[in-house]
């Protein structure tokens, strides 16, 4: 049985990985001249992701994969700075001991934060939430000025229209994110960059003699009653007995996909200085047309580039007048707004700068969300589907979650075959 897989981007580059190593004909078909999708790279001497990367401890799957392929060393555990811009000034959220100095809550409030944030900790299955709103869920828990102060800037950057945000994602974050030791939050990276995990799954995808087709993009899926026949590709027809579609700009086509997606604009920035002291992730409430600034510098040493550097990144929503800007104004736009934050950064020192953008980069969690969720068999035989609709992209998505998923629909390809 020959499958195409369509995407090159981690969930496809596992269920391909997958598929072969099972003895499957595979052939894996990505758009892009390079693979990696949202976890891909620029190669500026050095592999630098174009959105910023790190895992969670709690990422079991991709650390599994990151062993298996023999990339364990190279896994580094960093205590990250977290910073809040607020009022022209940047308070440090890192420890438990800087939230309880963080100026812009009252002592009562910090209680209530504290105190929801541990009743979250216990919850054991956050999807349980799935249909409450996430405002509700903070205004019931904490109170309007624990609300305003604190969540809100932050659902505001995250997804602009937030009022139908699920709970179950909120509470999937503050799980994720709260697990921090009296220094602050540790996060993985892989030293070198994620480029690395994506180059050694290609490299044993080729080695088992399956075909990776970069530059290749299909634009149809053919059926023929009620089953897979083969794709459409920019390179001509090819035929196959299975296709896994690992990417929404497909789904959405074939009508399977009723997900709302976010789009994202991330501006990668070179210096020879720091933008912020030692603050790696800062979320901001400021009249600036971008929701966070990542110094990636400020995490992983900064000897491995020679420079400094930092991501500017906006999530946005359908329609939002920046996704129709040249990369040149909003380039523009983001200097402005980092000038107004940062009186001692000027535009002048910045080397060089890349603009990343994608458009269905993480489902839009709204309430009700988990009913959207798309199953890796379809209704049409041989058609399956992994990527961050999947089930382990929820309540958030992650390489962790599209690794699983690809290696999940795998495994329902091979059951298949084999009944
Ligand atoms: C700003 C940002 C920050 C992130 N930070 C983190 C993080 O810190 N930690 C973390 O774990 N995760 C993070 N993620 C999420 C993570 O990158 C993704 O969840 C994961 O990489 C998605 O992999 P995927 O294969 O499901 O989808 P994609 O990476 O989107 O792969 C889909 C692939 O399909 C290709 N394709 C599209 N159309 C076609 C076509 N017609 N024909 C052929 N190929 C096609 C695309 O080019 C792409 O390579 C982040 C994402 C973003 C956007």
């Amino acid at each position: 049985m020959k499958t195409v897989v369509i995407g090159g981007g981690l969930a496809g580059l596992s269920a391909a990985y997958s598929l072969c190593m099972h003895g499957g004909e595979v052939i894996l078909l990505e758009e892009e001249k390079d693979l990696g999708g949202l976890a891909g790279s620029y190669a500026r001497g050095y592999f630098i992701e174009k959105f910023y990367h790190h895992i969670f401890s709690g990422d079991v799957f991709i650390q599994q994969i990151i062993k298996e392929l023999g990339l364990l060393e190279k896994l580094e555990w960093r205590t990250a700075s977290i910073g809040y811009y607020i009022d022209g000034k940047i308070h440090r959220l890192s420890t438990p001991i800087e939230i309880l100095k963080f100026e812009h809550l009252s002592f009562f409030d910090k209680i209530l934060l504290a105190k929801a944030v541990l009743s979250t900790r216990r919850t054991k299955d956050p999807s349980l939430f799935d249909d409450v709103p996430a405002t509700k869920w903070v205004i019931e828990k904490t109170n309007k000025s624990v609300y305003e102060g604190f969540f809100l800037p932050l659902l505001k950057s995250k997804f602009g229209n937030y009022e139908n945000i699920s709970a179950a994602w909120l509470l999937s974050r503050i799980k994720l994110r709260s697990k921090r030791t009296f220094k602050g939050e540790r996060l993985g990276y892989l030293r070198g960059g994620f480029q690395q995990l994506v180059d050694r799954m290609a490299e044993k995808i080729e080695s088992e003699g399956c075909e990776i087709r970069r530059g290749c993009k299909v634009n149809d899926i053919f059926m023929a009653n009620n089953k897979v026949g083969g794709v459409e590709t920019s390179e001509g027809v090819l035929s196959c007995d299975n296709a896994i579609l690992t990417t929404p700009a497909l789904s959405k086509t074939l009508s399977i996909d009723k997900i709302k997606y976010q789009s994202t604009i991330c501006a990668l920035f070179g210096m020879d200085k720091n933008l912020m002291e030692d603050i790696y992730w800062l979320n901001l409430k400021a009249n600036v047309p971008f929701g966070a600034i990542i110094e990636h510098t400020n995490f992983v040493p900064r000897e491995d580039y020679g420079e400094n550097l930092f991501y500017v990144v906006s999530y946005l929503q359908e329609n939002d007048q920046l996704w129709k800007k040249s990369d040149k104004e909003i380039i523009d736009l983001y200097l402005k707004g980092l000038e107004k934050m940062f009186p001692d950064f000027h535009r002048e020192e910045v080397k060089w700068w890349e603009l990343a953008k994608g458009k269905y980069t993480a489902p839009v969690y709204e309430r009700c969300y988990k009913n959207k969720i798309i199953p890796y068999s379809s209704h049409i035989e041989g058609l399956y589907l992994a990527g961050i609709f999947s089930s382990p992209n929820y309540p958030e998505r992650s390489m962790n979650g599209s690794i699983r998923a690809g290696f999940g629909c795998a495994r329902e390809v091979i059951s298949d075959e084999r009944a």
